[in-house]
């Protein structure tokens, strides 16, 4: 593993993680990057993201996890959903990441897919040892593991000081999604 490409940790409380991945992504397309995005928690694809992502290709790539899941599973349990969009969510970013293919790759939610016993540490670090020299790879979600810090060249813990959740105040278009 070679420290040209930086490992970005966003975790923490806070509002901001995957907005400030997005933040990446936007600048880096503007150099004609290509940057790939994959989603570990289930339920975060009804997002802005999703569908400027469109508008930014062929650059920026979103992986829709779970797709071919619809029909697969009878057991509507959410939890086995979960596990299955983390697994496959695992299998597509080793894939992504051993192509070679990108500048920058997203892990979005994986620290928090790792708290919830989703997906397990070590596989996130194989992820992490199997970069290319070259590719920036960037890890968000809250709880992140001491042992993803300690690989990481930058993490950010977002802290909050205010959010309108706390006054009731329901989550909003274009801001939190
Ligand atoms: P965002 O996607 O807005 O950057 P995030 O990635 O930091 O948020 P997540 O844990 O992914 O945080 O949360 C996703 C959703 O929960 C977003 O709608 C976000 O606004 C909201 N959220 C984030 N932090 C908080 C908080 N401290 N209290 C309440 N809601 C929050
Ligand atoms: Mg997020």
């Amino acid at each position: 593993m070679s420290k040209e490409g930086l490992i970005i940790v966003y975790t923490g409380g806070g509002k901001g993680k995957t907005t400030a991945a997005l933040g990446i992504v936007l600048r880096a397309v503007g150099y004609g990057k290509k940057i790939c995005m994959i989603q570990f928690i289930k339920g975060s694809w009804h997002y802005g993201e999703m569908y400027s992502s469109k508008r930014l290709e062929p650059e920026f790539e979103m992986v829709a996890v779970g797709k071919g899941f619809v029909g697969i599973i009878d057991d509507k349990s959410s939890k086995q959903e979960h596990e299955m969009v983390a697994k496959e969510a695992l299998k597509i970013s080793l894939e992504k990441i051993q192509s070679g293919k990108y500048d920058v790759i997203i892990l979005d939610e994986v620290n928090y897919a790792i708290k919830l016993g989703l997906v397990k540490t070590e596989d996130v670090l194989g992820l992490i040892e199997a970069k290319p020299a070259k590719l920036d790879l960037v890890l968000t979600g809250n709880h992140a593991r001491d042992e993803i810090i300690n690989m990481a060249d930058l993490v950010t813990e977002m802290r909050e000081i205010k959010h309108p959740f706390k006054r009731g105040i329901k989550a909003k278009k274009g801001i939190d999604f």
